[in-house]
């Protein structure tokens, strides 16, 4: 069995990195949760989507995208082609914000190696980053209006920044480009040109 080593923390398989969230206590943001929301998924997934932080319902649930958003990214899912069976999706923080404010940088760098090693345990060939503060941690890049929707390889995988579904749901014109980006990361999946490439096995963030 694989192990994965981050700064601190050992994990053997990725059901074991998930319990080990259920105790962690690295940031403050373990003093006002209810449930931590690791993700949930197949061990192994061609794609994967990587939001911000667990909301009220994801809070109280322990499932991650369940509340409004998650309907939505349900919705383009559905309109894509792709199964959630099939796929795993996570947050960079497995916490809840309180008042579901955006997570803060510390907390962010405190949840990291969960983040990373959740990628080298499933191996997903396209990673969908939802919103800015993901495509940020992700790619290092600003501006999520600009880079939506575009195609960007690092460390042998894909990446495909769009808009987070509760950004779309705030505002309506975001919606469309939402679901379109969505839909172009299932139309590559199904081409298989995703896989045309060689891949490196390597972690994302170098
Ligand atoms: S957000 Fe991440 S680092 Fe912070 S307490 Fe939760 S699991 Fe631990």
């Amino acid at each position: 069995m694989r192990t994965v080593v981050g700064n601190e923390v050992r994990f053997n398989s990725l059901r074991g990195l998930e319990i080990n969230t259920s105790t962690c206590t690295r940031c403050r943001l373990s003093a006002t949760r209810k449930n931590v929301v690791p993700g949930e998924g197949p061990e192994k997934a061609e794609l994967m989507f990587v939001g911000e932080g667990p909301g009220s319902e994801e809070d109280a649930t322990g499932r991650p995208f369940v509340g409004r958003a998650g309907r939505l990214l349900d919705q383009a899912m559905k309109e894509a082609d792709i199964r959630r069976e099939d796929v795993y999706i996570t947050n960079l923080v497995k916490c809840r914000p309180p008042d579901n404010r955006q997570p803060m940088e510390d907390e962010i760098d405190a949840c990291h190696d969960f983040l990373v090693a959740q990628i080298e345990f499933v191996d997903p060939v396209i990673v969908c980053t939802l919103g800015a503060t993901a495509l940020m941690r992700v790619l290092g890049k600003r501006g999520i209006s600009s880079h939506r929707g575009r195609i960007f390889r690092l460390s042998g995988r894909i990446i495909v920044p769009t808009f987070h579904p509760a950004g779309a749901l705030r505002n309506p014109l975001l919606k469309p480009f939402f679901l379109s980006d969505v839909k172009e990361v299932g139309r590559l999946i199904t081409s298989r040109e995703a896989y045309g490439k060689d891949r490196r096995d390597q972690t994302l963030f170098g």
